[in-house]
C-alpha cells in the first residue's frame, strides 16, 4: 500500500485519497510518498511511443493503489482531464529554427491556457471523484499569481461536490487572466479580488494559511486547498518532464535540459522528482525573473525573504517557493526533523544558511539565472523577428536563462524550455516587446475575446480586514449545505 507522510514529520502516515483531500498535512507540512517509484532504462524504452495520456495513466499508476481507484476509474479520471485541451496532442513541441538545440515544450493548450491546467483538471476530478464516493462537500480555496486561479475555477465548472474560491491580488494579474475567473457561469466558482495586497500573491497565501489554522471554520467550511502545496498537482505534473524527454531524445538514456520558469517551485519540483525516479535528465535550469528567491537558494545556499515586485512574467513574482521544501525532503534522505527546523524558520522569515555539505547536495544539476525585464521582452522580439514565433513572457525567461548558461551546457545536448502559458493572456507585455499596437494573431486567443462580451462576477475585499469579511462571506455562501 502506498503511504502519504509529511515532510515535517508530524502525524500518522495516511492513503493516497487523504493526502489529496487535505492538501496540506495537519502539521504544516507538504505530503509526500513514503518512497519515490523507480524507473529502469528498459521501462523508459518501453514508454517511448505512448501518447501522453497513456503515458500519464502509467506514472500516475505507479503513484495510487488499484484498491484506491480502479484502471478503470484512473483511465477515465486522466481522460476526463485532458478532454478540454484545445491541441490534440495535448503537450506539443516546437523546435527553434535559429537554435535547433532550444525545444519549445508547450503546456499552455488548457482550457485557461497555462501550464496549471496540466495537472488541475485532473486533481479537480479527483476530488469530485473522492468526494461524490464518501458523500461529501468541500470548499476549495486558491490563491493566485495569475495562472492557478482560472485554472482551478474552470476546471469546477459543473462539479456539485465543491465550492471553490479563487483569490487575486489587484494589480498583480492581467486583465485577461481576471476575466478568466470573473465570466464564468458557475454557482460554485466565486472570484475574489482582494486589494491592498503588497506582496502579490504571497499575501494572500498567508490569508489562506490563517484561516486553515482557524478550526471551528476549517471544520465549517471543510477547507482545502489545490495550490501546488496539493501534492495531487506536483505528482501529475512529474508526467510532462518524462513525456517531454521520451519525445525528444534520439536514444533513451542521453540527457536533455530543462529550462523552468519557477515561482513556487511546483513544476521544477515535479522534475527533480522525476530525476530522483530515474529520468536522465542533463541540467535544469532554474529559470527566475527578478524575483530571484530561488536563484539565490541554488547559486548562494541562501534563503531569504524579499519583496515581491512587479515582473513582465507575473506569475513567478513569487518569494515563497513552498514546493522547494518537498524537493529537499528528497534530496537530502528524507530527513523530516531538519526539514521543520527550515520549514518554521522560512515562515518567520529568518535568513537560512544551508551548510556547505546540503547546499551542494540540492543544487547538483542545476544552473540558475535571473532575467530581467528588459532581456524577457528583447528575447520575445528577437524569437519573433527571426521566426514568427511568439513566446510568453515566462517561455522567454526560461529561453533568455538558457542562452545566458549556454557555456556550461554540454556540447551537443538538446534543452527543452518550457512555455508555460500563451502569449494572449500578457498582450500589454506582447505590444510593448514588439514595439506595435496592433497584437498579431498569435498572441490572441478565442477564448479570451469571448470572456470580453460577459459581465464580471466578482467578490472584492480588502487585505486588511478580509480574514473576517471573507469568512463571513464564505460561510453564508455555503449555508445551504447544513440545511435540512
Ligand atoms: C505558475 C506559473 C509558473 C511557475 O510555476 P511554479 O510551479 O510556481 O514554479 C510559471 N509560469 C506560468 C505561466 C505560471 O502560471
Amino acid at each position: 500500500m502506498i503511504r502519504y507522510v509529511s515532510n515535517k514529520g508530524g502525524g500518522t502516515p495516511v492513503d493516497f485519497e487523504t493526502a489529496i483531500l487535505t492538501g496540506k498535512a495537519p502539521d504544516g507540512g507538504l505530503y509526500v510518498p513514503t518512497s519515490l517509484p523507480k524507473i529502469s532504462k528498459e521501462q523508459l524504452k518501453s514508454w517511448k511511443s505512448l501518447n501522453y495520456t497513456d503515458l500519464a495513466f502509467e506514472i500516475l499508476s505507479l503513484f495510487i493503489d488499484r484498491a484506491t481507484i480502479s484502471s478503470t476509474e484512473l483511465r477515465k479520471l486522466v481522460d476526463d482531464g485532458f478532454a478540454t485541451f484545445y491541441h490534440p496532442e495535448r503537450i506539443p513541441f516546437y523546435t527553434l529554427t535559429s537554435k535547433k538545440d532550444i525545444i519549445i515544450q508547450e503546456l499552455f493548450h488548457g482550457p485557461t491556457l497555462s501550464f496549471k491546467d496540466v495537472a488541475m483538471g485532473f486533481v479537480v476530478n479527483l476530488f469530485n471523484f473522492f468526494l461524490k464516493r464518501r458523500g461529501e462537500k468541500m470548499s476549495i480555496m486558491v490563491a493566485t499569481s495569475g495562472d492557478t486561479g482560472p485554472a482551478a475555477a474552470y476546471a469546477s465548472i459543473g462539479k456539485e461536490t465543491i465550492d471553490t474560491w479563487a483569490l487575486y491580488p489587484e494589480g498583480y494579474i492581467t486583465e485577461e487572466q481576471e476575466r478568466q475567473m470573473t465570466t464564468i457561469v458557475a454557482p460554485n466558482v466565486h472570484a475574489v479580488r482582494v486589494t491592498n495586497c503588497t506582496n502579490g500573491s504571497d499575501d494572500l497565501d498567508i490569508l489562506i494559511a490563517d484561516l486553515f489554522a482557524d478550526e471551528s471554520f476549517q471544520k465549517k467550511m471543510k477547507l482545502s486547498s489545490v495550490n501546488s502545496i496539493n501534492w495531487g498537482r506536483v505528482m501529475m505534473q512529474t508526467v510532462h518532464y518524462f513525456y517531454g524527454y521520451l519525445q525528444n531524445v534520439d536514444m533513451v538514456g542521453e540527457p536533455l535540459n530543462f529550462a523552468v520558469p519557477s515561482g513556487a517551485f511546483g513544476n521544477l519540483c515535479a522534475g527533480a522528482l522525476a530525476r530522483e525516479m530515474g529520468l536522465p535528465v542533463g541540467k535544469f535550469i532554474l529559470s527566475n525573473n527578478e524575483n530571484n528567491c530561488l536563484q539565490r537558494i541554488f547559486s548562494n545556499g541562501v534563503y531569504s525573504r524579499e519583496k515581491v515586485i512587479n515582473c513582465a512574467s507575473s506569475a513567478i513574482d513569487i518569494s515563497l517557493p513552498i514546493n522547494f521544501w518537498r524537493y529537499l525532503y528528497f534530496v537530502i534522505g528524507q530527513k523530516p526533523e531538519k526539514i521543520k527546523q527550515w520549514m518554521e524558520e522560512a515562515e518567520k522569515g529568518t535568513k537560512i544558511a544551508f551548510d556547505e555539505k546540503t547546499h551542494q547536495q540540492f543544487s547538483e544539476g542545476f544552473l540558475t539565472a535571473s532575467i530581467s525585464d528588459e532581456l524577457t521582452l528583447s528575447t520575445i522580439q528577437k524569437v519573433y523577428a527571426t521566426e514568427g514565433y511568439l513566446l510568453d513572457p515566462h517561455a522567454a525567461v526560461a529561453v533568455a536563462a538558457t542562452q545566458h548558461v549556454s557555456d556550461d551546457l554540454s556540447g551537443n545536448t538538446k534543452t527543452l524550455c518550457l512555455a508555460t502559458a500563451h502569449p494572449s493572456k500578457f498582450p500589454d507585455v506582447i505590444k510593448k516587446a514588439l514595439e506595435t499596437k496592433d497584437l498579431p494573431k498569435q498572441a490572441t486567443h478565442a477564448s479570451l475575446e469571448k470572456a470580453k462580451s460577459y459581465c464580471q462576477k466578482i467578490y472584492e475585499c480588502s487585505f486588511n480586514d478580509m480574514h473576517t469579511t471573507l469568512s463571513a462571506t464564505m460561510q453564508a455562501n455555503t449555508a445551504y449545505r447544513t440545511k435540512a
